[in-house]
Parts: structure tokens; sequence; C-alpha cells
């Protein structure tokens, strides 16, 4: 069964770099029917912090990641880190040492002195030293031969071991070092499937010897290519890039915003637009691509549109609640939601905008933009919309055919397009030039809600001109 983990440090949100690693993970997971373990790395304990804890998981909920184990937390995981340190001490792959900090710091200063990497000179390697106050562990690395990272995205990297030192895995206050812990982590939770961002790549020897002496098997390793800004270096807020909860909050949908990540390396041929169903079906490793992805957010938000008119409008109506509620409308006297999102969702391209465009139909009396009152709400059109009531008020109904029934008569009447005869009713429905279709619009507000509104039009034009 495969095993796959995401492991965030939760010293800030939760963001696209981060989200695409973990969906790389939990599709894989899910479509191999394997298991996806989450695990907060926050050992630097000055930087990680309950608030980030609980943003990144709110992030992951808000996306539809779930998982199947966790979160573990390395910070109660400590004493599993003493027990691995002494295997390592204990099976000979692990010393303790007491080189003062300023023998250190002169061997660095020497290195960097004739243009060499700063390495430990192997000192306490074999002084068999017991643990005191100022010893740290070190690991015995291999003094020669090579490393092999068969990596299954980047394919053979090779390291020479004479490049890595007996790094520290123990600091001398106790505290575990971050190669070290991730892999005990790793092979005590089983994994056997690590995904991550390729800025790990220069830790994974350190960690493959690591397994090394532990006995214990290599995962499979696959390192992604980091996604880049447009102007091709590591992707921050310059380039537009938010958090995960900062899309939401704009009114992105987290299936957008998935299909989106995901096909920051990954691609399925042509295939641009993909239900979350159908990612966990093609999801593949071997699709995964070598090249890093150029974050891009116009091409977001066209993502977003896509899913818009692809979701149900019972599903928009729910996530577009908490928008409309921050625009200070209530619901409880306005049309049905569901319709007036279906009139809504070819045109707008978040929850946000459609909020905005949903405004009118919920306010009871609508605002007649300046231009817009103008141009169509003159006396010439008072004729208009007093026929146009009049008709609608007789209407047996307001479906389709009755609705183009009606209009038909106004335009024999008067001899008008049905365009001259639309536009004044568009405003005085919407207070705008721009809206759905004129008959949606009159569905979705009902016969009572819409006559009122022409009537007030009627009104309007009346007490300007006298
Ligand atoms: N905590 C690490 C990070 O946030 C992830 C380490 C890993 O994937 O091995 O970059």
């Amino acid at each position: 069964m495969i095993v796959t983990r995401f492991p965030p440090s939760p010293t800030g949100h939760l963001h696209l770099g981060g989200a695409r690693t973990a969906l790389f993970n939990w599709l894989y997971a899910r479509h191999t029917k394997g298991k996806f373990i989450l695990r907060m790395e926050d050992t630097d304990t000055a930087r990680s912090t309950p608030e980030f804890v609980e943003s990144i998981l709110e992030s992951l909920r808000w996306l539809g990641i779930d998982w199947d184990e966790g979160p573990y937390f390395q910070s109660r995981r400590f004493s599993i880190y003493r027990e691995y340190m002494q295997k390592l001490l204990d099976s000979g792959h692990a010393y303790y040492c007491d080189c003062p900090p300023e023998r250190l710091e002169s061997i660095r200063k020497r290195a960097m002195a004739s243009g060499g990497k700063p390495k430990y000179d192997g000192k306490c390697r074999d002084r068999g030293l017991k643990a005191s106050q100022d010893t740290v562990v070190r690991f015995k690395a291999p003094l020669i031969g090579a490393t092999v990272l068969n990596d299954a995205v980047k394919g053979n990297i090779v390291f020479d071991n004479t490049e890595l030192d007996d790094f520290i895995i123990v600091r001398k206050d106790g505290t575990p070092t971050y190669n070290f812990v991730v892999v005990v982590d790793d092979v005590t939770m089983g994994i056997n499937m690590i995904l991550r961002g390729d800025d790990h790549v220069m830790n994974t020897p350190k960690q493959i010897l690591i397994y090394k002496a532990l006995g214990a098997d290599l995962p499979v390793f696959a390192h992604v290519p980091m996604v880049l800004g447009h102007d091709r270096s590591r992707l921050s807020k310059r380039h537009g890039a938010l958090s995960v909860l900062a899309y939401r909050d704009m009114g992105y949908l987290p299936e957008a915003l998935i299909n989106y990540l995901v096909r920051l390396g990954w691609s399925y041929g042509d295939q641009e637009i993909f239900t979350r169903e159908e990612l966990i079906d093609k999801f593949s490793m071997e699709r995964l691509g070598k090249s890093p992805g150029i974050f891009n957010p116009e091409k977001l938000l066209a993502v977003n549109a896509e899913h818009m008119k692809l979701a149900s409008d019972r599903y928009l109506a729910e996530r577009l609640l908490p928008f409309l509620s921050g625009q200070g409308l209530t619901l409880e006297d306005g049309p049905n939601l569901e319709s007036v999102v279906s009139t809504l969702k070819e045109r707008s391209k978040t929850l946000s905008e459609m909020a905005d465009a949903a405004r009118f139909y919920f306010t009871e009396t609508v605002a007649y933009e300046e231009a817009a009152a103008e141009k169509f709400l003159t006396a010439e059109s008072a004729r208009i919309l007093r026929r146009v009531v009049q008709q609608l008020e007789t209407s047996p109904d307001f479906g389709e055919k009755a609705l183009e029934d009606a209009f038909r008569a106004v335009m024999e009447e008067t001899g008008l397009k049905l365009g001259k005869i639309a536009q004044p009713v568009r405003v005085a429905l919407t207070g705008k030039t721009a809206s759905p279709g004129i008959f949606e619009i009159l569905h979705v507000l009902g016969k009572a809600r819409a006559v009122g509104r022409l009537k007030r039009a009627v009104e309007f034009i009346e007490g300007r001109s006298s």
C-alpha cells in the first residue's frame, strides 16, 4: 500500500507551492487507494505557532484534502527521536562530540579561506566519548563512495560522499535536527513515497544515509520542480501569489484552485479542466513535469470561471452565502438563491463577483446608475414600462412562454423592437445597463417583485419630470 505524507512547517500560512505538494501526495494516495498522513514539522518552536497550525488545517479542509492519519506533531515526538538516536549510537552509526564552537569556527574559517566547503574533520569520531553537557551527537557519514538518489522525477542523482561530513543529529540542548527527525518520522510512519519540492534534493543524501544506518527500506523519492513566478524566480507575493485562504476569501472555488495547482507540474494531454474525481482517477507519477510551472494569476482566474460554470446551482448557492452576507444583504425576503445563481454563473469569474452581480436581486429599492437612468428612464420609457406592467400583471404565469407573449404584445402595441423595450425594463429591474437576460431576471424575481420595480421606475420618471 502506498503511504504518502505532507509535512508542513507551521511557521506561516499554507501557500500555493505547499498546497500543490500536499495535493500531489493526496492525489497519489487516493489514486492508489493508499494512505495520506499529515505531520506538523513544528520543531522550530520560535517560529511555529498554533495559529499557523490551525490556518494550515483550515486551508487543507477547504481544499478538500483529507488525511487518514495525524496531524502528528514533531514537538510531541521527542522520546521517539531519543530512542532512534540511541539506536544509531549503539550500532556505531553515531557518536558524541564535544568539539567547542571555537574549534568548529576555526575549521570553518580555514575552509572558507581556501575556497573549500566547511566540513567537520571527524576529530571525535573514534574517541568513544560519553554523553555530557557539552556533547552533540553526530552521524558517522561514510568517508568514501557515493550516495545515489534514484529520483522518480529527476532520474539518478549521484552525490559524492566526500562532500558530506559528520553532521549533527542531536544538538547540545538535546533537540534533534531536521534531517534526522524527518527520517525517523518517515520510517516510523511507514511512509514509502516522498514527493516534495526539489528544494529538498540537497537534504536527501543525508536522509538516505540515515535510512541505511537504521536498516530501513528506502522510500520512493520524487522531487518536483518548484512553482516559479513570471520572472522565473521563486514564487512569492510579488508575483501576485497569495495564501490558500486568501483565494478562498476572494471567492475562488476549491475545485478550481486544485485544478490549477495540479496542472502546474502535471499534465494529461491538452486537457485543462478537471473535476476532483477526474484528478484522482487520472493522477500518475509518470506525468509529473520536469520543468517548473510558472504561476499565472489570469490563468487561475480563467480556470475558476470554468469551474463556476461547471458547478451545480445548489453548490454555488451554498458557497455564495458568506459573500452575500458579507455585503450586508438579507436573503429571507428575496428570490430563490439557486435560481439567482443560475442566471449569474456563466457571467461571474469568482463568488465575490457573483455576489456583486446578485446584489440587485436582494435590494428592495434598486439604485439606478446615473448614466443608465439618464439614458433609459425617460418619458418615452415610462409609456413603455406602463404597457409592460399591464401585460405582466395579466400574465397567467412568469414562465418563458408567458413572458415572451407579454413582450410580443408590447412590441405589437408600440411597434418597437425587443431591445428598445428591454433596456428600460432592465434598468428598472436592476438599476444597471448590463445584467443577465431580461426574461431570466423576471422569472427569478417573480411577478410581485418585478411589477413593483417597474412601477417604481415609472414613479421615478414621473417624479423627475413633474
Ligand atoms: N517541513 C518541510 C517543508 O515544509 C518538508 C520536508 C519534507 O517534505 O521532507 O519544507
